[in-house]
């Protein structure tokens, strides 16, 4: 469970979050949606305290995150960014285990867990586990972005537009797979979009921002047919 309570933050004079509450159940596929600027990354980043609100709590499994260790709260979480973010002169396998090595899993349980998580998302194991990311497409490279998140099974997903810069077939492979993680695993998920297709296919809950202030917070179908205001209107298509 991830709670916002009241939370704002400021970049000078700008408010990019604005009092912003909302829950996050445990085990719901939760899609932040809103347009450029709106305050997701922001938002998102307030979740494992890479930003800091100014105002405002956030509680992850009913604990105010700004009383743990930052290092310990990140272990427990898995983080997808853009760009991916992968270590260039790492190889696969060393990049998917960077958080189970630094919990001290012994190295047959890594490797059976990379080999299980690079199965898991179509990539074949032992091709690419001793690959380096520049030896990868940027779908392989997102996939393993993806692996390296799960890799010591935490039960909170951050992503923040991780399937944005790639071809729609292979962003549609990788959402119906990231689907049947989520289903798998049961994991708690807060996937960051702007592409309203997107959020329909994979939310179980969807939040809109916009100007940093949340606007509106329910199903897909809730947004779908009961859109409320403009920017809403406009995220999902509707002319009215
Ligand atoms: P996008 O879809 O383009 O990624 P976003 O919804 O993720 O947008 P944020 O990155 O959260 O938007 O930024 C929200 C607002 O805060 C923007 O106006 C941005 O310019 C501003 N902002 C974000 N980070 C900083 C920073 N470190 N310093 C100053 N302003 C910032
Ligand atoms: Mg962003």
């Amino acid at each position: 469970m991830i709670a916002f309570d009241g939370v704002t933050k400021r970049f000078g004079a700008w408010t990019a979050v604005d009092e912003v509450s909302f829950t996050v159940q445990a085990g719901e596929f939760r899609v932040l949606i809103g347009p450029s600027g709106s305050g997701k990354s922001t938002l998102l980043k307030m979740v494992n305290r890479l930003i800091a609100p100014d105002v405002g709590t956030v509680r992850v499994e009913g604990e105010d995150i700004a009383r743990l260790k930052p290092e310990a709260l990140r272990r427990r979480m898995g983080y997808v960014i853009q760009d991916v973010g992968l270590f260039p002169h790492w190889t696969v396998e060393r990049n998917i285990a960077t958080v189970p090595d630094l919990l001290g899993w012994p190295k047959a349980r890594v490797r059976d867990r990379v080999t299980e998580l690079l199965t898991l998302l179509s990539l074949d194991a032992e091709r690419y586990r001793g690959a380096y990311p520049h030896q990868l497409s940027g779908g392989q490279r997102q996939r393993v972005g993806v692996a390296r998140a799960l890799a010591a099974e935490p039960r909170i997903l951050l992503m923040d537009e991780p399937f944005s810069a790639l071809d729609p077939i292979t962003r549609g492979a990788l959402q119906a797979e990231m689907a049947a993680i989520h289903k798998a695993m049961g994991t708690t998920v807060v996937f960051v979009t702007h592409d309203m297709d997107e959020a329909l296919a994979l939310a179980s809950r969807i939040a809109v921002l916009d100007r940093g202030r949340l606007v509106q917070t329910g199903t897909p179908l809730d947004i779908l047919t009961r859109p409320a205001g403009a920017t809403v209107r406009d995220l999902v298509g509707r002319e009215d």
